[in-house]
């Protein structure tokens, strides 16, 4: 049979219309095989698919392959995180409706998922635009009120004017915008809605540890550091005069005889009461300040108040200052500042003059002399002057000052964390509506679980100005009470968009149920879901909202898994020019032209061979073009092969079987660890090279294997190319649900070389090493083996001599 010239224009038509309607990736149920639930995360419908995105579900769809392959049940959905605000922002530049230009979003990037033929089971897509989603979301919200787990409370709230809404604190970035990066956050004060994610802290860090392993180590890092969990002591400072308590944390009791003022923090409710009118705007130019900027970046400021509080251990009275480091979200909003034993208090007290007091001796040293102090003294060590508490280990002197506290009234042992409670309003239009009523004489009602959804009205005007959209529209706001039937108002705030992407994929399992969020039994079925990919950046908000949810679902009994994620990928960027692309930076690789000149395979192929998958890419047209010349050979090798297989058997070609053999060893290990696929990809090429080099004496039995091994250990990367070859091999049905090919241990052993260790020239031992193994490798085997190493007990290695794939002698003497 003659060679053929790879069109990939008119492969990939070819097989996409044949694939067009077939329900090829639909997810079994009831199935008997094991499940694999494998998931990238919801993308936000901004319109055009990118090279980075492309990579993203270009890992997702090849595993998801590959599962399939080995026989699992595969659930690979997709979806559409489609609230949230540049829709509405679309709609303020350009007239358009928010839904309009989503839905017009979300078409054309199913055309490059279907160009692209990654393997999503559309019966499953949802869009959280839609009432049939975000009414569950309602639902959510009437359980966790319910529970205690919602409520409301007039806070002071992060207000960018650009985006005229109240911004979650995580959407602060260096007191700036997350979206206007050079739109400085302002102060407002409302009435906002929260999720009591707190109450879960506790846990929320403790099951951390459940996902060791399974996550990468800095994202459970970053976790660990967003719930910032303390241990320490409360104790009550009492102001002289009015003996009104100032409650102060530390992790440091131990060094509260070192204490020299009490500082508060300038939101604290006592600083309004203590300072004089004249410092009252010092005051409010401390908290903008503090909103604008991370606290820790400010230049230490503060003033004394003129007031005294006595310190319930030593009975010291000490000046109370008001310090714009100091923040009223962490511990009690007041500390105690001793700043013999803290960087940032010694830097304060010397720059105000106020005492520095040493209480701490190093375990084997003497306590410090408070003149030639140059910095604090921080460890752990043994207290001085402390009263009762003197001559005590750090650690025992905590545990005694938390009982005396206890004892006496005045604190206690406690525990902080950093997290806050999740504010979930948005002053917006394009999110799911919070379903209560504001009545005159029953206050905040919820709207009765039967009257769901709350319906997004589509008849608006948006302005982008001022407070939701939503209170210009009469017909959704005017509602009766559903308590006590008179004129009332809805709520107006529609919900934060990550409480839409908090419980989204429990949906996936079960998409079109309308009597509950989904089907319990379903998702015992699927859940944890197997593989999680996406991008690092959601390593807190996205990743810790959907923890919560699901521990507060696990606790509705709606679920029986602690944890929604086993295994955590977080992908690398696509860079291009060295860095990130983007639409405002312009450095965008658009699909379309890529996909016009060389198929979406050699896309595909190029995104996962260019690196490994965890580390960001380089795009490089010159890399595509290798791909896609690489392809075009394995197309010409098996179409003018093809016809030679299944004639007269002739001498098996051990050579040749032997390379196809660890190839796909190599592959397997690849998929079943570190998703090293440019390694991969690259042994792949390798044993093409190999097989065009010995063509001309392929036995035709050994061709037989090669040529249907070959396409199946690509069907996972290039599905194309892999479909249209294993038609011209003579098979039909989906190339993806053969069985994954198999290798035969032995057979690709055979090129390790057994290599010989010698001590003193006596034979001592023999390692294994692949053929051509550098000499460092032969070595450092060679001393690590376990028979060898007891010649070397005692002795001084001299010198190593290696021969490549045959001999390593160690010379030593003693
Ligand atoms: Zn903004
Ligand atoms: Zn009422």
């Amino acid at each position: 049979m003659p060679e053929k010239t790879y069109d990939h224009n008119q492969i990939e038509l070819k097989w996409r219309q044949r694939w067009q309607d077939a329900p090829l990736y639909k997810a079994q149920e009831n199935s008997s095989r094991p499940k694999y639930y494998v998931l990238e995360m919801l993308p936000y419908p901004s319109g055009t698919l990118h090279m980075g995105h492309v990579r993203n579900y270009t890992i997702g769809d090849a595993l998801a392959r590959y599962k399939w392959m080995r026989g699992f049940n595969v659930l690979h959905p997709m979806g559409w995180d489609a609230f949230g605000l540049p829709a509405e922002n679309a709609a303020i530049a350009r007239g358009l409706h928010p839904r309009d230009w989503t839905l017009a979003n979300i078409a054309e990037m199913k055309k490059t998922h279907h160009r692209f033929a990654f393997s999503y089971d559309w019966d499953a897509e949802l869009s959280t635009c839609e009432p049939e989603y975000y009414r569950w979301n309602q639902w959510f919200f009437l359980k966790m009120l319910e529970r205690g787990l919602a409520y409301r409370k007039k806070s002071r709230v992060n207000w960018c004017p650009e985006c005229a809404t109240v911004l979650a604190n995580e959407q602060v970035v260096n007191g700036c915008c997350w979206r206007h990066v050079r739109t400085a956050v302002e102060q407002a004060e409302l009435e906002q809605w929260f999720l009591k994610i707190t109450a879960y802290a506790d846990e929320l860090l403790e099951d951390i540890r459940k996902l060791e392993g399974g996550w990468p180590e800095r994202v459970l890092l970053m976790q660990r550091n967003w719930i910032g969990r303390s241990e320490g002591t409360e104790a009550d400072f009492c102001l002289e005069g009015s003996g009104k308590p100032i409650r102060i944390f530390t992790t440091r009791a131990d060094t509260i005889y070192g204490a020299t003022c009490v500082i508060l923090a300038p939101e604290h409710p006592l600083t309004s009461e203590l300072v004089r009118p004249e410092d009252r705007e010092r005051v409010r130019q401390m908290i903008e300040a503090q909103h604008r900027k991370d606290a820790a970046d400010l230049e230490k400021e503060g003033f004394f108040t003129g007031h005294y509080a006595v310190n319930p251990y030593s009975r010291q009275r000490l000046p109370v200052w008001v310090g714009n480091f100091v923040l009223l979200e962490y511990g009690a909003g007041a500390i105690m500042a001793v700043p013999a034993h803290d960087d940032r208090d010694f830097e304060f007290c010397r720059k105000y003059g106020i005492p520095v007091t040493p209480v701490i001796r190093p375990v084997d040293g003497a306590l410090a002399v408070e003149a030639s102090m140059k910095e604090a003294f921080l460890e752990d060590g043994i207290l001085e002057n402390s009263g009762e508490f003197s001559g005590l280990a750090s650690a025992e002197a905590r545990r005694r000052m938390n009982a005396k506290a206890e004892a006496e009234g005045f604190g206690r042992a406690a525990i902080t964390y950093r997290i806050r409670d999740w504010g979930i309003s948005r002053q917006r239009y394009w999110g799911a509506p919070i379903p209560v009523v504001h009545c005159a004489s029953c206050g905040v009602a919820p709207v009765p679980e039967s009257e769901l959804p709350v319906i997004l009205p589509l008849d608006i005007r948006i302005t982008g100005k001022g407070r939701s959209p939503l209170e210009n529209v009469p017909e959704f706001m005017n509602v009766n009470c559903p308590r006590c039937g008179q004129a009332a108002r809805r709520e107006s705030d529609t919900m934060d968009t990550f409480v839409d992407s908090s419980w989204y994929f429990y949906r996936y399992c079960d998409p079109k149920n309308t009597r509950a969020p989904f089907d319990s039994g379903k998702i015992a079925y699927w859940f944890p879901i197997d593989q999680y990919i996406g991008g690092v950046e959601h390593a807190i908000l996205h990743l810790i909202y959907s923890r919560f949810f699901t521990k507060v679902m696990r606790d509705l009994g709606l679920v029986t898994n602690d944890e929604p994620v086993e295994k955590l990928f977080t992908q690398g960027m696509v860079l291009k020019d060295g860095a990130a692309m983007s639409k405002s930076r312009g450095n965008v690789v658009g699909t379309e032209e890529m996909v016009e000149r060389y198929g979406a395979d050699t896309g595909r192929l190029f995104v996962l061979f260019a690196a490994p998958p965890e580390r960001d890419l380089d795009w490089q047209d010159l890399g595509v073009e290798g791909m896609y010349r690489f392809l075009g050979r394995v197309y010409r090798f098996v179409t003018r092969n093809a016809g030679k297989v299944g004639q007269a058997p002739g001498r098996p070609d051990s050579k040749a079987l032997r390379k196809l053999h660890q190839t796909v060893k190599k592959v397997t290990e690849d998929f079943e660890s570190r998703w090293h696929f440019n390694t991969s990809i690259a042994a792949i090429m390798e044993l093409m090279n190999e097989l065009q080099a010995l063509e001309p004496q392929l036995s035709a039995s050994a061709l037989a294997e090669i040529l249907e091994k070959l396409v199946l250990l690509l069907a996972p990367f290039v599905p194309y190319l892999a479909q249209e070859l294993w038609e011209e091999l003579g098979h039909s049905g989906p190339v993806f649900r053969q069985a994954w090919p198999g290798y035969d241990p032995e057979l690709a052993r055979e090129a390790e070389a057994e290599v010989v260790v010698q001590v003193n020239g006596k034979v001592r031992g023999h390692i294994l090493v692949p053929f051509g193994a550098p000499r460092e490798e032969l070595e450092r085997k060679a001393l690590e083996n376990d028979k060898v190493q007891s010649f070397l007990q005692g002795k001084q290695v001299i010198k190593v001599i290696t021969v490549p794939d045959r001999l390593v002698n160690i010379v030593v003497k003693g």
